[in-house]
């Protein structure tokens, strides 16, 4: 448990530093990109230079794609809770899912019959069903299953959560890997092949809807990630958080 506790602290802090960096970057990504597509506009009679351009504007963005991804992890992204069953947001990625699995992977589908609603950011919910897939799809290259579940529980207080789990039957990590997994930038993959944000933005959207993430794994057998959300009715009273919310001010 103090291990745990550690974690959350350092993620917390770690979510600070991106989110401030991030926040800043985004700015400056923001001013590259427009003057690049005005510069880019004006030498139409100039097609390779127009061309050179337009390698730095989608660079640009490119790096604002990421700062997004750090700007979730730091809880300053802006979101749009609904009351949403995430029964149909699994329905409503599932196709886009199996295509991205591929053949060799086998997609299963359990949703409990009483999944209460939860208040979430549709387009995050989805991003997370996607980055967790992603990770369980890398973690199978020689094919496997993954299975996406919700399923209704009861925290240690009581409070009703519902949770979204995404468990593939891969690699699974070593306990030195688990135990940095959410960090920002923390990654065991090739140059290029990952970018250590997954996990982080998953755990960012998490967080920003007053829940939290488990992680379960074991080495060749696979891995489980849980999120828990509080279920809508339990978490009436917390307001969803502002645009400039920062980590650490709800508690
Ligand atoms: P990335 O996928 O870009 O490396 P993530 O934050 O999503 O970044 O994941 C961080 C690291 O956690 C991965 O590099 C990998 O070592 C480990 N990991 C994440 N998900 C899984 C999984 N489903 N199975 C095994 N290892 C995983």
């Amino acid at each position: 448990r103090q291990a745990r506790e550690a974690q959350a602290q350092r993620l917390e802090s770690l979510g600070q530093l991106a989110g401030g960096v991030a926040h800043d970057f985004n700015n400056l990504l923001g001013v590259i990109i427009n003057y690049a597509g005005f510069v880019r506009d004006e030498l139409e009679d100039r097609p390779e230079l127009a061309n050179d351009v337009e390698q730095i504007r989608e660079a640009a963005q490119r790096g604002a794609a990421l700062t997004r991804q750090l700007l979730i992890f730091g809880r300053r992204e802006v979101t749009a809770p609904e009351v949403l069953d995430l029964r149909d947001v699994v329905h409503g990625v599932e196709t886009l899912l199996r295509r991205a699995l591929g053949e060799h992977i086998t997609m299963r589908i359990e949703l409990g019959d009483d999944v209460p609603t939860v208040r979430a950011d549709r387009g995050q919910m989805e991003q997370v069903l996607f980055n967790l897939a992603v990770n369980a799809r890398d973690a199978m290259p020689g094919g496997g299953t993954l299975t996406i579940s919700t399923h209704r529980t009861v925290d240690d207080h009581g409070a009703e959560l519902v949770v979204l789990s995404v468990a593939d039957t891969g690699a699974g990590m070593t306990p030195q890997v688990l135990e940095r997994a959410m960090e920002p930038f923390f990654t065991t993959k090739p140059e290029g092949a990952g970018t250590g944000l997954g996990l982080a933005t998953v755990y960012g959207i998490a967080t920003h809807h007053e829940g939290r993430v488990r992680l379960e794994s074991e080495l060749g057998a696979g891995t489980a990630v849980h999120v828990e959300l509080p279920a809508l009715g339990a978490a009436a009273t917390s307001q969803p958080p502002s645009d400039d919310a920062r980590p650490g001010s709800r508690g």
